[in-house]
Formats: structure tokens, C-alpha cells, sequence
């Protein structure tokens, strides 16, 4: 019997990569990641390889169910150079230190996009929509665009086996977010970005296409999309204590450039201190506060100072390996 398998990848383009994929047809397939073989790619079509020389290296790391296609499964790979070793494109394989004790939940906020107008959904061709203020969470057709997309993904999301944990429409119009918890850098970045494939291939059914970018409407009065990083380990979850908090937020400070760096392309145009954002220049922290760097849920001090934090600055266009494994390291280095 003859199975479908899509291995995606991530390709060469800086400095956001994007999706690729291609299907493999395998008989008597086990449905298990390590009788997935390895496969290859044309790597100078991807920013990945010189024409020469253009063979990259398909390694299959994660595998569930794709629910759209008859006997079928998503494969996510990383990808490696023709002897073995991780491209330079590969965020996963850099990932130093995979502690699965971090616990991670990603906010993924994007727009729904008309390709035709190169507007959100939900705005006219001409002018603009009511401003911000009614379309967060909201229902209904004046206000709420492309649900059957968000809910199609959802039930996609859910069969797959990935652990998405909500949906709600946000504060521009046509944009909307899903949150997936994971533990471990590398399982957080893989159903992400799973869930970002799936969310792509529903798009096409519509003729809607995904801007994951981090201010797609510029300088305007519109938000911008981010992927918040909720983030705990053992110390967070169990420290009873404000000093600790106090302790790893201030590991923060010194390190902002290298978060930055790794927070996706573009931040400069969201992080404006603006639009519940902290400005990209400044570090910051408070309880409840939209408008810092990291927040501090009023969850966690109500419960005597165990929980988690959220840094607020991780871009929707970031890639969520990258995001975890900075984290972890500058948490780790109070431990
Ligand atoms: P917001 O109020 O910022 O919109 P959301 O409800 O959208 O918050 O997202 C909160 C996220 O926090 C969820 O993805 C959830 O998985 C995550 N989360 C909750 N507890 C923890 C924890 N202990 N460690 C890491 N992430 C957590
Ligand atoms: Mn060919
Ligand atoms: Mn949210
Ligand atoms: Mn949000
Ligand atoms: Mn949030």
C-alpha cells in the first residue's frame, strides 16, 4: 500500500525563510519517523546550494498525520549539507542546549491576505475599513474575516496531533492568532512551524495567502503580528519567590541585541512602543504590562510568584527554534 509523505523544509532565503516542500511515495510505510528515509533536494532553487554542486540533504525529525490527504503524513526535516553536516540555514540542528524542563507556548498571530488587492482580508479595495476596536475577538460578518480558514485549520491542526491550544481573531482587521504549547525547543519549533505549513496549504484552497510579516500595513494604524514566547522551566514554575523572577528577568537586560537578532526581520517597524509593544531599544518588565518587553502574568504573582513569562518581542515572521534556544540559554545562565 502506498503512502504520501510530504517532507517540508526550511529554505535558504534571508532574512526569512520560508516553507518548501515535496511528497515521497513509500510502500508499506510503518507511519513511524525512523523508517523515513533520507531524501534530497535542489538546493540552488532554495538559496541552499551553488547549481553545481546542488544536492541538500532531506533529514526527516518529526511526523504526524496529514490530515488532507488520503494514507498520508507531514514530515519536517532539517536539512543537511551533502557530507553529513548541518547547513547554515538549519535553525534546529544550532540549537544548543534542547532542555525539554523549558516549556513553551507561541502566540502565532499572521493576516489573512488577498493576493488580488495586496490588502487583509476585510478591507475594501479602496480606503480602509473602520479603525481598530471591534475586531479582536470579535463575531460576525462585519467584522470578523476568513473564519471558515481559521476554523478549517483548527480541525487540521487538532487531527494532525498538534497541540494547539486556542484560536482568536486580533486586533486588525483579517488578522487572527492560534497558540501552540510545546516542551523543548525543538518540538515547539517543529509544531509551529507544521501548523504554519498547514495553515499555507488551507490558504490555497481559498485563493487567501498567509502574511506572516511583522507590520504588513507599515506605518499605519494597524497592528503589527507577533509571536509571543510564553516560556517557563522548573525554576518559573516553582520559584515562590519575586527575587527569582527578578533574577532571570534582569539576565534579560544585557542581552537584548542577541534576543533581537533572533526575534525576526523587520522588528524596528512593530517594536515602536506603540501597539501593545515596548520599543525595540528599550528592555522593560511589569506585571500585566502589554507595553513591556517581557510581561509578567498577573497569573504567575497570584499565584505567589510560580508560573511563566511572556516575552513579548518574538516577531510572527521569527522562527520559533531560534526564539526557544535563545531563551533557554539566557535563563540557563542564572541557573
Ligand atoms: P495572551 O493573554 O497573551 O493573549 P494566550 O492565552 O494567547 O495569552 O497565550 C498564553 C500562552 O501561554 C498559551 O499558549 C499557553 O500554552 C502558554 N502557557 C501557559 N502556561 C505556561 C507555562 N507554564 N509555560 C509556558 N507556557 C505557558
Ligand atoms: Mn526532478
Ligand atoms: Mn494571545
Ligand atoms: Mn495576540
Ligand atoms: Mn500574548
Amino acid at each position: 500500500m502506498a503512502s504520501k509523505l510530504e517532507y517540508i523544509w526550511l529554505d535558504g532565503y534571508k532574512p526569512t525563510q520560508s516553507l518548501r516542500s515535496k511528497t515521497k511515495i513509500e510502500h508499506n510505510f510503518s507511519g513511524k519517523l525512523e523508517d523515513c528515509p533520507l531524501w534530497n533536494f535542489d538546493g540552488s532553487s532554495t538559496e541552499q546550494a551553488p547549481g553545481g554542486s546542488s544536492d541538500c540533504v532531506l533529514k526527516p525529525v518529526f511526523i504526524c498525520k496529514d490530515p488532507q490527504r488520503k494514507k498520508a503524513y507531514l514530515v519536517m526535516c532539517e536539512v543537511l549539507n551533502p557530507d553529513g553536516t548541518p547547513h547554515d540555514s538549519n535553525g534546529r540542528a544550532h540549537i544548543e542546549d534542547d532542555d525539554n524542563d523549558f516549556w513553551f507556548g507561541f502566540e502565532q498571530e499572521y493576516f489573512l491576505w488577498n493576493p488580488e488587492t495586496n490588502k487583509p482580508l476585510g478591507f475594501p479595495d479602496n480606503g480602509y475599513p473602520v479603525p481598530q476596536g471591534p475586531y479582536y475577538c470579535s463575531v460576525g460578518a462585519k467584522n470578523a474575516y476568513g473564519r471558515r480558514i481559521v476554523e478549517e485549520h483548527l480541525d487540521v491542526c487538532l487531527e494532525a496531533g498538534l497541540n494547539v491550544e486556542g484560536i482568536n481573531a486580533e486586533v486588525a482587521a483579517g488578522q487572527w492568532e492560534f497558540q501552540i504549547f510545546a516542551k523543548g525547543a525543538k518540538e515547539a519549533g517543529d509544531q509551529i512551524w507544521v501548523a504554519r505549513y498547514l495553515l499555507e496549504r488551507i490558504g490555497e484552497e481559498y485563493n487567501v495567502a498567509i502574511n506572516w510579516h511583522c507590520k504588513p500595513l507599515g506605518t499605519l494604524d494597524w497592528n503589527g503580528s507577533g509571536m509571543h514566547a510564553n516560556f517557563s522551566n522548573t525554576l518559573l514554575r516553582t520559584a515562590a519567590s519575586q527575587e527569582t523572577y527578578t533574577k532571570v528577568l534582569e539576565a534579560f537586560r544585557p542581552v537584548v541585541k542577541e534576543h533581537i537578532e533572533v526575534y525576526g526581520a523587520d522588528n524596528h517597524m512593530r517594536l515602536t512602543g506603540k501597539h501593545e509593544t515596548a520599543s525595540i531599544n528599550d528592555y522593560s518588565y511589569g506585571v500585566s504590562d502589554r507595553g513591556a518587553s517581557i510581561r509578567i502574568p498577573l497569573f504567575t504573582v497570584q499565584k505567589g510568584w510560580s508560573g511563566y513569562l511572556e516575552d513579548r518581542r518574538p516577531n510572527s515572521a521569527a522562527d520559533p527554534y531560534k526564539v526557544a534556544a535563545r531563551i533557554i540559554k539566557t535563563v540557563k545562565s542564572v541557573l
